[in-house]
């Protein structure tokens, strides 16, 4: 495919397909999206990490071929007021593999998520959010190392479907009018009104993704995080489809957390994943008090969303955790916090989200070298108490340094 801004790099390969690293060659052509406010600074550095490690760990013999995409201000600079370009959707799509920066959304206006529409447009149904605690990060609990979940957070569906009327226009007056002439449904005068759907479909292809990732690292539970005491026919039935996927597609590899109890006197066997739930307000609390019970957890997209931020404060903040949106062709890693535009281009903020990141990319590459490298020498950066601003303020004799400072000690710490 030939492209109008986007620049192919000619001495790299496409990857083939996603989830085998049998279909990554040893110079893979990985898309990048800069990212709007620190978004330039972090991805600076953050190239620079990645790069550093590969070299390290692989000699020479596997190197990243990057390509530029556009999206959001820098989009809009070169396409014409474009801020997401059709071609950045057609690149992720012929090269499979992505990782961006944070983008600017405008509240209660303006154009939609650039976000939520890149995975939308992309089907990327799982947003996966690995929340672990690394040696000398900052933490406001007593016990940041029992914490180690995985979020599977549904991307498409729920409130995030954008199926919302401002109150005062005519569509929103014809569906109040539908709501309480044919189905009775009461509520104020002049409401915004929004719907939330959530089917089996989404809900199911998402459980199974959790299912295998749990099998393929030796997870030892699924939590279904869910309010469906309240909103039985969402929330509820995301509950009840994710344990029907769990006993009608994996019977061999799960166990309910009732049948724990009756037929293993809580102690799972060898191989069993252990499938509970909880209800959402319940979770919040659990996961303050009792990390260590929670492993994978599967939450629809709102609830996931509140979720994934509240776990993360627990091992150091937004600033370092990481994520990635991944459907069943494309994934796009991405740094999970926004764009902080006060600090643009201050080269101050931390890059550990996006460096993050990076690190799950290179696992899902099957580049685990390379990621277990980086992850070594950001705790021997934070032993030798060299830092960003955000977490200097929480430390005591902290060598506060800038993002580029932050990521060349980093890389110094990969011979340690
Ligand atoms: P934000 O950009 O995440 O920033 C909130 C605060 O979090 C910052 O002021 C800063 O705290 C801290 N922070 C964020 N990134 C950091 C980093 N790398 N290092 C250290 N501290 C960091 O959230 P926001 O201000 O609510 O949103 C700004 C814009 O980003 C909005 O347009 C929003 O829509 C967008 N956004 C994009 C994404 C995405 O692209 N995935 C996600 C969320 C938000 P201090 O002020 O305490 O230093």
């Amino acid at each position: 495919m030939s492209y109008q801004h986007i620049v192919v790099p000619t001495e790299g390969e496409k990857i083939t397909c996603l989830g085998d690293p049998q279909c990554v060659p040893d110079h893979p052509i990985i898309a990048f999206i800069e990212g709007d406010g620190i978004g330039r600074d972090i991805m600076t550095a953050s190239k620079r990490i990645w790069d550093a490690a590969v070299e390290k760990a692989y000699g020479g013999a596997r190197q990243i071929a990057w390509m530029e995409i556009y999206a959001g201000e820098k989009a809009a600079g070169l396409y014409n007021g474009d801020y997401m370009p059709a071609e950045t959707f057609d690149a992720l799509r012929e090269f499979v593999v992505g990782i961006k920066g944070p983008l600017t959304t405008p509240v209660g206006g303006g154009f939609r998520s650039l976000n939520v529409t890149l995975r939308q447009e992309l089907d990327l149904y799982a947003c996966i959010r690995p929340v672990q605690w690394y040696k000398g990060v900052p933490s406001p609990v007593r016990r940041p190392e029992d914490v180690d979940v995985v979020i599977f957070r549904e991307n498409t569906e729920d409130v995030y479907a954008g199926i919302e009327y401002a109150a005062g226009t005519p569509e929103n007056e014809k569906l109040a009018r539908f709501l309480r002439e044919e189905l009775g449904a009461e509520f104020f005068e002049g409401s915004g009104l929004g719907i939330k759907p959530i089917s089996a479909f989404g809900t199911k292809r998402l459980m199974r993704s959790a299912l295998r990732y749990a099998i393929d690292r030796g997870r030892r539970s699924i939590t279904i995080v869910h309010k469906g005491n309240i909103q039985k026919y969402t929330e509820g039935a995301f509950r009840n489809w994710c344990y029907e996927v769990a006993r009608e597609e994996f019977p061999e590899q799960t166990i309910t957390e009732d049948e724990l109890w009756e037929q293993y006197n809580g102690q799972a066997p060898e191989g069993k994943i252990v499938i509970k739930d909880r209800i959402a307000d319940i979770m919040f609390q659990h996961m303050l008090l009792r990390p260590t019970e929670f492993d994978v957890v599967v939450a629809p997209n709102l609830n996931g969303d509140y979720l994934s931020d509240a776990i993360a404060a627990e091992v150091g903040g937004v600033g370092i955790a990481p994520g990635a949106n991944i459907g069943d062709h494309v994934a796009l890693f991405e740094a999970t916090h926004g764009t902080a535009p006060k600090y643009t281009d201050q080269d101050k903020v931390n890059p550990g989200s996006l460096m993050f990141s990076g690190v799950m990319m290179l696992e899902w590459l099957g580049w685990g070298d390379a990621a277990e490298m980086i992850a070594r020498a950001y705790e021997k950066t934070l032993e030798q108490k060299i830092v960003t601003y955000d977490f200097a303020r929480q430390m005591a004799n902290a060598n506060e340094v800038s993002t580029s400072a932050f990521a060349t000690a980093l890389i110094r710490n990969l011979d340690a």
